[in-house]
């Protein structure tokens, strides 16, 4: 039951915002900075953001070599740069809202390592950097082989390194809880453990009820950014969760690597974070098993990741512990491109983010604003 001042003051927004990750905030942000004086609502189903967006690695990447090559064999040229632009952008804006040292951004570059049984054809470097040229206004790619032992890599699975000048990497939690406090800061409201149902168009306004509870939000517009939970919201799009497999080890005295690293077409990923070394990935190993929404560990991927820090990451005879590990949901297509879509009346979608909305968030948020105005 509601009060008259509940029903007076806490129903009625210009916007309603279903999920509360980077790309439900960044939306949130992106209106706000816009029309200050509109009403903003975020309704998130977790006590915090719960899908992706606090679970990640916090790559600031544009995509490994391998990884842009084997878009532009499925998506062609002009639409695999699209997307790197995308990254570069949304990576950007982050930055330029937040300010590096709310986000922990440190640029420390980082690189692919190309292992033995692959087939990637190195003699690609120097088209991949002409084609990015214009984007970063330098060499992005280096081959530089030498530059394996002063990581303390086990080069002899390797067969090539290409370096990365360009990419950075960042505190997740640090960027999210600053990203909460930017939006609340512009005067968005938030509301955690609130489950919302599809909206519904009744005489002019969207009305978008919670799950297990009577209230119902009226709004002029919605923005559902829902990502890998969007088929229970919107049933028939081209989405199929993807849950990513991390762990984290405890300090490792010494440690030598330090920046972002990808393998096997970025599978496979790994970095520092101060002297601990967070490696998450391997779901290519169980495609089948990984296409689910629940948040849980895959005892078999996690034990691949163990090996593969013992075994090639790691100088040999390391010391390490593992201290801790999770899993978060990414959102995957046929299509490696995010959904951006008005379905008319101000309702708008952005979701299926294919595992780089660290990089694109904040960009779908400002073109799902473009969208609704
Ligand atoms: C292990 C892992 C590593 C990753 N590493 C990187 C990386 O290094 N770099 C990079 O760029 N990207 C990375 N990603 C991808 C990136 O984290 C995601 O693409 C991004 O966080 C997606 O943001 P989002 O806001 O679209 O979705 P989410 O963060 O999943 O947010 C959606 C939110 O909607 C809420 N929700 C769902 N249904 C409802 C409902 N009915 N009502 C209310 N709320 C609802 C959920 O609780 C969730 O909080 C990684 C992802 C994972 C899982």
């Amino acid at each position: 039951m509601l009060s008259f001042w509940e029903k007076e003051s806490f129903l009625d927004y210009d916007l309603l915002i279903i999920g509360g990750g980077i790309v439900g905030l960044s939306t949130a942000c992106s209106w706000k900075e816009r029309h200050p004086q509109s009403s903003v609502l975020i309704l998130e189903s977790g006590v915090f953001p719960s899908g992706a967006s606090t679970r990640n690695a916090g790559f600031a990447c544009y995509g490994s070599a391998a990884e842009i090559l084997h878009d532009i064999n499925q998506m062609g040229e002009s639409r695999a740069l699209e997307m790197v632009e995308m990254r570069a952008k949304g990576l950007q804006l982050l930055r330029n809202r937040l300010g590096d040292n709310e986000i922990g951004y440190e640029e420390f570059g980082g690189g692919e390592l190309i292992l033995q049984a692959e087939d990637f054809d190195i003699t690609a470097i120097p088209y991949l950097n002409g084609l990015l040229h214009p984007i970063f206004g330098k060499e992005v790619f280096v081959h530089d082989n030498s530059a394996l032992a002063g990581f303390g890599f086990q080069s002899e699975h390797i067969r090539d390194f290409i370096g990365n000048r360009v990419e950075g990497q960042i505190h997740t939690g640090l960027m999210m809880k600053n990203l909460i406090a930017c939006a609340r800061s512009l005067g968005v409201e938030i509301l955690t453990g609130a489950k919302a149902f599809k909206p519904e168009w009744i005489n002019g306004k969207w009305r978008t009820a919670l799950e297990g509870n009577t209230i119902e939000f009226n709004s002029e517009r919605v923005a559902v950014c829902t990502n890998a939970f969007t088929e229970s919201l919107f049933p028939g799009l081209d989405i199929k969760p993807g849950r990513g497999q991390v762990l984290i080890t405890a300090p490792i005295p010494g440690l030598k690597l330090m920046g972002i690293f990808h393998f096997d077409e970025g599978y496979y990923y790994f970095r520092n974070v101060g002297e601990r070394v967070l490696f998450g990935g391997g779901r290519n190993l169980a495609f089948g098993e990984e296409t689910t929404l629940e948040m849980a560990l895959n005892p078999a991927i996690q034990n691949a990741l163990e090996m593969h820090l013992k075994n090639m990451i790691l100088p040999p005879e390391t010391h390490f512990s593992i201290e801790h590990r999770w899993a978060g949901i990414m959102a995957f297509g046929e299509e490696k491109v995010p959904i951006l879509q008005s379905l008319g009346n101000g309702l708008v979608l952005g979701v299926r983010m294919n595992g780089m909305g660290v990089a694109i968030g904040s960009e779908i948020g400002k073109k799902l604003c473009d969208i609704m105005s």
